[in-house]
């Protein structure tokens, strides 16, 4: 398997008027090819942080990052498609940016995953769940090889997230992208993903990473009932620092 990202010892602090607040303390970890790698830590930990710091948004830190050129591509959790636009329009935000005018690899993904008869309604028009859907499409156009989700599903209900999750994760599967996502969510990060990395409160430290090895990694919808899905949730919380 190859290697896409070896972070490694980043440590970030921000500077604010206040004083110093440490927000990321030694992190290391590495993404392998078809990785879905969940990093759970509680509101305020400094997840985002992290982040912003994978996808090159801040590059005041300190420690390394090296990666063979991968494009990474990023999903935000607040829905950030233009009501003005179409979902057409939205979706090719991305390449506009570059200049790039040909459409054929938009339609091709609008199509393959249901949004085709949309392309012309207004994000207004579609539930909170396609919108994702959309969002995440717009991200797949710039063809990324790493995705970073930042709690992608955390605007949603709860019965909706879970459609959407499995939505997503398979759309990620199927386009065959490694990814990040940061939640402070546990039984979405254990539901979806291969390796979960557990930070302490801040400033952010690993505190244990898993490996998730369910009996039958099938979807995130079936691998919450899995018979070890509970065992792995039940560890991550008593590992997270809001028990202490
Ligand atoms: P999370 O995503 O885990 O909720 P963040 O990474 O957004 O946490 O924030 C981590 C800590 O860093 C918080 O205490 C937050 O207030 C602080 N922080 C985030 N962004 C900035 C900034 N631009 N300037 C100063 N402090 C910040
Ligand atoms: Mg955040």
């Amino acid at each position: 398997m190859n290697e896409l990202l070896n972070v490694q010892n980043i440590s970030k602090t921000y500077n604010t008027l206040l004083g110093e607040v440490n927000a990321l303390e030694n992190i290391s970890f590495k993404l392998m090819e078809g990785d879905f790698i969940a990093i759970v830590g509680a509101s305020g930990c400094g997840k985002s942080t992290l982040l912003n710091i994978l996808d090159g948004i801040d590059s005041d830190y300190e420690g390394s990052i090296t990666s063979n050129n991968n494009k990474i591509g990023y999903m935000l959790q607040q829905d950030t498609l233009l009501p003005w636009l179409t979902i057409k329009d939205n979706a090719m935000i991305g390449l506009k940016i570059k200049n790039i005018t040909d459409d054929n690899w938009i339609n091709t993904l609008l199509k393959k995953y249901g949004l085709y008869n949309f392309i012309n309604r207004k994000p207004n028009n579609l539930s909170g769940g396609m919108r994702q859907r959309v969002s995440l499409i717009r991200t797949l156009t710039l063809k990324p090889d790493i995705l970073l989700l930042d709690e992608p599903f955390s605007a949603l209900d709860y019965q909706t997230k879970l459609l959407v999750e499995n939505d997503i994760y398979n759309i990620i599967k199927k386009e065959k992208k490694s990814a990040i996502m940061v939640t402070h969510d546990i039984e979405e990060a254990v539901a979806m993903a291969n390796k979960v990395i557990v930070l302490t409160s801040r400033p952010a430290r690993i505190k244990k990473i898993y490996d998730i090895n369910l009996e039958n990694n099938v979807n995130p919808l079936i691998n919450r009932k899995d018979p070890k899905f509970n065992y792995y949730v039940n560890k991550i919380w008593n590992d997270l620092d809001i028990n202490e």
